[in-house]
């Protein structure tokens, strides 16, 4: 009899430390009003700067960076080191296959500069194609979409195959052309969604991209055009609701 209430006191002593360890990790710290001089404060970075075609900008100073025009070890081709060809600070697709970072982000701001080859050759899809790939999520379309007219959904900064950008912001080819994305990942009561500026101008807000929590790799797709991309950063958010 003794045992068996030993063993009764055991299971409820142990069912109720299961029960505090999962109160404890559902239940997050309540965090002082925003107003309350008891918030924590923001941490404070030195801001980048802002590129010129003749040079990238200094990225800020929590960015993670990806390539600063020195070499890809940041970044793996089919397991291996990439073979694209780097030099004069970018690098340039080289019909090696895709090149992908190899670290994985959730939500984020990412930085890339990109040009399509000065001299035009080719027309539609077949001009400067490449991509900027957030996983499995999208492809942001690199496209040269100066005076050159494609299906709406696969130009410049377009979701490929998901939906056309607000507007045709592109630059001339061999000009450097930026984006920066935002990405912020599904939570439980809503979907993933990604913000996008081409050249510092808004092409999508907020697109909805799906409930899979799935972090991801940025890739660089090689589409058989001698692409090139310089100054690529990425800085993680925190959640700060
Ligand atoms: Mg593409």
């Amino acid at each position: 009899m003794i045992t068996r209430l030993l063993a009764l006191t055991a299971l409820s002593l142990l069912g109720a430390s299961v029960f505090a360890d999962h109160h404890e990790k559902s239940a997050p710290a309540k965090k002082p009003p925003a107003n309350s001089n008891e918030r924590a404060r923001p941490e404070v970075i030195t801001p980048g700067t802002a590129s010129t075609n003749d040079q990238p900008g200094q990225p800020p100073s929590d960015a993670i960076i990806l390539f600063d025009g020195k070499n890809l070890d940041s970044f793996t081709q089919k397991g291996s080191p990439p073979k694209w060809k780097v030099e004069n600070g970018y690098t340039e697709v080289n019909r090696g296959g895709e090149i992908q970072s190899k670290q994985s982000f959730g939500d984020a701001q990412l930085h890339i500069e990109w040009a399509t080859p000065s001299e035009v050759k080719g027309k539609s899809q077949g001009r400067g194609n490449s991509g900027v790939f957030l996983g499995g999520y999208c492809e942001v379309q690199v496209l040269d979409s100066f005076e050159n007219d494609t299906y709406p959904g696969g130009q410049a900064s377009a979701l490929y195959g998901k939906t056309p950008p607000l507007i045709n912001a592109s630059r001339k080819p061999g000009v450097w052309q930026t984006y920066d994305i935002i990405f912020h990942a599904a939570r439980d009561d809503q979907p993933a969604r990604i913000t996008i500026l081409h050249n510092g101008v808004v092409v999508h807000h907020g697109f909805p991209l799906g409930k899979k929590k799935d972090r991801w790799n940025l890739r660089l797709q090689d589409h058989g055009n001698p692409v090139r991309y310089r100054n690529i950063w990425v800085r993680e958010l925190k959640d700060y609701r």
